[in-house]
């Protein structure tokens, strides 16, 4: 398979675990058609004290939000979801992996109206390393404004994971990488900063960590949130406040945050060095903090692990 993906044992699918090889959809599936499905990402981190998934609760109740806002008649609750993340982690034998909840809608409407369709909801684990690079987590990566805009709330639903709107990112992804660089940065229809294709923006000006509102169209990522945390309890001054482009070429730092990137610094935006294009020390001191509270190094945070 490419990125890498070695196979695991068990994908959990509505209620058991069943054979990864066998965790296939139909080709009338109406999420395939039209993206209609919710999805989540999350990780879980080898500690001190065995594998441990961080914020499960968190990414569970924010899928079954996004089902809400989709109007998918999700059959499990989030309570259900968690253990059944869980099962699945230690059925799979794993200590550090990324978990990939989806529901969707299955067979029987094909049509747009999705009545009738079935609703599937499966889990699948695997282990994962650094989603922009080693190289990237460590020395920072280079980002290019996208052309793309981040889709708009008078269109879909930019605070819900919905499977459709991953398109754009996509998109946005792609005309990155062709360009030569490692990520995208999204613009809202206003001209505002929002995100990365899949990663939260921060920014950091005169001491002073920036980061987008979630009324400018964020995900609002549980990676960001956890950074605002940490690094406010740290006595830094964080601030959700809209981002101009601007304020992209003067930031003194820049960095990502989400599941999968984790804290990735950035060293170049349009060509344009951040900085010094090193990473700045409130960037390593976010990376620090999170990958201690990540692994339960740090016991002000212990409650936000769930010890699988
Ligand atoms: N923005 C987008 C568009 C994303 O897909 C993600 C990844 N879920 C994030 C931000 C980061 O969110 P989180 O920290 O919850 O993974």
């Amino acid at each position: 398979m490419s990125d890498g993906m070695q196979p695991t044992k068990y994908v959990w699918s509505d209620g058991s675990l069943i054979p990864w090889e066998e965790a296939t959809v139909h080709v009338l599936s109406h999420g395939l058609h039209y993206g209609t499905g919710v999805f989540e990402g999350i990780r879980c981190y080898a500690t001190g004290d065995g594998p441990a998934v961080f914020r499960l609760g968190d990414h569970m109740d924010r899928m079954v939000r996004s089902a809400k806002a989709f109007r998918l008649p999700l059959e499990w609750s989030s309570g259900e979801l968690t253990a059944a993340a869980k099962e699945l982690v230690r059925q799979n034998e794993l200590d550090a992996c990324y978990l990939r909840p989806i529901a969707f809608l299955g067979t029987g409407s094909i049509g747009l109206n999705p009545r009738g369709a079935t609703v599937r909801t499966m889990i699948a684990s695997w282990v994962w390393g650094a989603y922009l690079g080693d190289e990237g987590l460590e020395r920072g990566v280079r980002v290019r404004v996208s052309s793309w805009r981040r889709v708009s709330q008078d269109s879909l639903i930019p605070n819900a994971k919905g499977t459709g709107q991953y398109v754009t990112s996509v998109l946005a992804k792609q005309e990155a990488i062709i360009a030569g660089y490692d990520e995208a940065l999204l613009l809202n229809a206003l001209g505002y900063v929002v995100e990365g294709s899949g990663e939260n923006v921060f920014i950091v000006r005169d001491g002073s960590v920036w980061t987008p509102p979630i009324s400018a169209g964020v995900l609002d990522g549980i990676t960001r949130d956890s950074v605002i945390t940490l690094l406010r309890d740290a006595g830094v001054d964080v601030q959700e406040r809209l981002v101009s482009r601007a304020d992209l070429y003067y930031a003194d730092e820049a960095f990502f945050t989400g599941t999968a990137a984790e804290v990735t610094p950035i060293r170049e935006i349009d060509d344009r060095l951040v900085g010094t294009g090193e990473p700045g020390p409130i960037t390593r001191q976010a990376q620090a903090l999170f990958t201690e509270a990540v692994t339960g190094k740090l016991s002000d945070y212990r409650h936000w692990l769930d010890f699988v």
